[in-house]
């Protein structure tokens, strides 16, 4: 299970001075560090002294892209352009997201519940992985302008609580960025490395980590053993931070008229003026009494007592939260070692206060609170270069593993650098009435459609119960054990049908091989999205093709002539657009055929509930 070292400027695999960079991508805000003569350290603005990017993308007409501060300065005049809080959408489907959709200033388009959230600038359709893919090459930028060279090799971190799909989201945003993810690496996971707690092997302990940032709060326990890292639980609230404080200084200044509460509500210029007011009286307050501040429009005041009373119950709330963190983990204080302090809105004395009372200790805060996380991962991404000999490293599958699914996509199972040994499962269904076999083709490599990466074997599923396609429950199981082999096993679960082979996967291809597969796949990235959208597009639009198709058949009776011509033209033009290779003109016509049907629908189920209350289904 080789590390190989590639050249990315020449292509060639060589053995160059290794660098692998550690990368926060943040709700709020995102930064890159590294190693600097053995310590880590963040890479600050070119002539400046922030390290701190805003985690803000905005697109101006002509789909020129700003990220980070210049984006954030566009937040008020340009709102329906300027995209914030993206990584709070990476895996999520709207369904997962349209109860937040208020708080969002830009449109997310919902043209079905199940598929994953797009956000809609103009005429064009992005992924949160395409705007977190923006956010990564600035910071990518910013580090190789500072070190005058290349660089590629990154460790991402991620909250705890992230599931499989955010993580392979926030892995693609990686590889679009032109970034080889080495690992994707839990935030209090790299906030513990960042205090050298857990980077001794022979260290064990039970630590907690408290993060609050810009709009989320969680809280970690963490239990560490041989220098591994166990989630024992995670609790939080994904809608409670600093973007909080800043609302109650806001709410004190109205009631006490130091700002025009009408103006505040009509008048966006005015409304961002006080919004970043708010939040300069909330940091100087962490260091000072009293904030005072007057010019020629405003006259503000605010003392750090009354701000500290206004806060209180946001904070009593994260403290409840640390209370169901070790009532879950059944872990009491006493067994607590550690409290490390993450997230800008820790500088708060108030908040220091009680949490240190709550755990009765003392914490870890002496680090940037908004640089540790991504100074932890700079320090795991020293271990995976080798630099930090005493740290042990486990062996990682070199070449992601995965099968091929409709369109020719490949599906990642086990993903490239997954310590081995490693068992994952994931279900799967027909996409076709009545289907017995299914064919599972198993693939090697990290392009996204198949035909590029190498195959390694395949069989056939065979005699499922014919049901209708969706129904069957195939769960498709990848073990890679510690050898490198491979067992891919597939069964279909309402039936008990099942099938497995062996496949020795690792051991055929050389070094040589590997690298060039891997160079490929970072050179290819930009096509190989645009080719995965588009297929995920047209996949998605046949099925609603399919089924407005389907509609039409069983409901006619209901709808006049005029409705139905127009339901069946909209499906042509879909149909049309399908053939092409635009998919933004496949999710636009998907849209509004959908926005046309789904009244409809509603119609047709409100008919058949009331046939079916007459009792007349039920006598049949
Ligand atoms: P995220 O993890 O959500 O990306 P950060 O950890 O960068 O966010 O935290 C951002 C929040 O920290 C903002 O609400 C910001 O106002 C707040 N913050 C930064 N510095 C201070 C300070 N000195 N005092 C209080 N709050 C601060
Ligand atoms: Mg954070």
């Amino acid at each position: 299970m080789a590390k190989i070292p590639i050249n990315l400027s020449t292509g060639n695999i060589e053995k160059e001075e290794e660098l692998i960079v550690g990368i926060d991508l943040g709700t709020t805000n995102s930064l890159v560090a590294y190693i600097k003569n053995g310590n880590a350290e963040a890479v600050k603005e070119e002539n400046g002294t922030r390290t701190l990017v805003p985690s803000i993308i905005h697109f101006d007409e002509q789909e020129n892209i700003l990220v980070g501060d210049l984006a954030k300065e566009k937040l008020i005049s340009f709102p329906e352009r300027t995209i914030y809080s993206v990584k709070r959408l990476m895996g999520k489907s709207y369904d997962d997201v349209h109860n937040f959709e208020n708080y969002l200033a830009y449109s997310i388009i919902d043209n079905d519940e199940n598929a994953l959230v797009k956000i809609q600038v103009g005429s064009k359709f992005y992924t949160p992985v395409n705007l977190s893919a923006e956010i990564l090459k600035a910071l990518k930028q910013r580090i190789e302008k500072r070190l005058k060279r290349s660089v590629q090799k990154a460790v991402i971190t991620v909250p705890a609580y992230f599931n499989d799909s955010q993580r392979q989201a926030t892995r693609d945003a990686g590889k679009l960025a032109g970034l080889d993810v080495l690992r994707i690496i839990n935030e209090p996971t790299a906030a513990s490395l960042a205090y050298g707690i857990g980077v001794d092997p022979n260290d064990e302990r039970t630590i907690v980590v408290y993060d609050l940032g810009g709009g989320t709060f969680d809280v970690s326990i963490l239990s560490i053993s041989q220098g591994i890292f166990e989630v024992k639980s995670t609790h939080g609230d994904t809608f409670l931070g600093g973007d909080d404080f800043d609302r109650a200084i806001i709410d004190y200044w109205m009631e006490n008229n130091q700002i025009d509460a009408k103006k505040f509500n009509i008048n966006n210029s005015y409304k961002q003026q006080v919004r970043l007011l708010a939040e300069k009286a909330k940091t100087h307050l962490s260091g000072n009494e009293i904030y005072d501040f007057a010019n020629k429009d405003f006259v503000l005041k605010i003392s750090k007592k009354t701000f500290e009373a206004l806060i209180k119950p946001l904070v009593l709330k994260t403290i409840d939260a640390c209370n169901k963190a070790l009532t879950d983990a059944q872990i009491s204080k006493s067994d607590i070692s550690n409290v490390v302090m993450v997230g800008g809105s820790t500088r708060v004395p108030v908040v220091k206060e009680m949490v240190s009372s709550f755990f009765g200790k003392n914490l870890n805060d002496e680090i940037n609170p908004d640089e540790v996380v991504a100074l932890g991962a700079a320090i795991q991404g020293d271990v995976l270069a080798g630099k930090q000999k005493n740290v042990l490293l486990l062996d990682v599958t070199p070449l992601s593993l995965g099968i091929e699914t409709v369109g020719g996509l490949m599906d990642t199972i086990i993903p490239r650098n997954s310590k081995i040994p490693s068992k994952v499962g994931r279900n799967y269904t027909t996409s076709v009435d009545g289907q017995k076999n299914l064919k599972i083709s198993v693939f090697q490599g990290e392009r996204d459609l198949v035909n590029d990466n190498r195959k390694l074997g395949e069989f056939i599923l065979r005699n499922i119960p014919a049901m209708p396609a969706g129904i069957p429950k195939i769960e498709i199981q990848f073990i890679l054990d510690a050898d490198g082999i491979l067992i891919v096993k597939a069964s279909e679960l309402r039936s008990g049908v099942e099938q497995k082979i062996e496949i020795r996967s690792q051991y055929g291809l050389s070094e040589e091989e590997m690298g060039k597969m891997l160079l490929e796949s970072f050179q290819h990235a930009e096509e190989d999205l645009k080719n995965r959208s588009l297929l995920e597009a047209r996949n998605e639009a046949n099925n609603v093709v399919l089924s407005a198709k389907k509609f039409v058949v069983h409901n006619k009776a209901l709808f006049s002539p005029d409705v139905l011509e127009n339901l069946a033209k909209l499906t042509t033009s879909l149909e049309n657009s399908i053939k092409g290779n635009d998919k933004d003109a496949i999710n636009e016509d998907m849209k509004i055929l959908n926005e046309f049907s789904a009244p409809l629908a509603e119609k047709a189920l409100d008919f058949a509930i009331n046939e079916a209350l007459k009792g007349k289904n039920i006598a049949e």
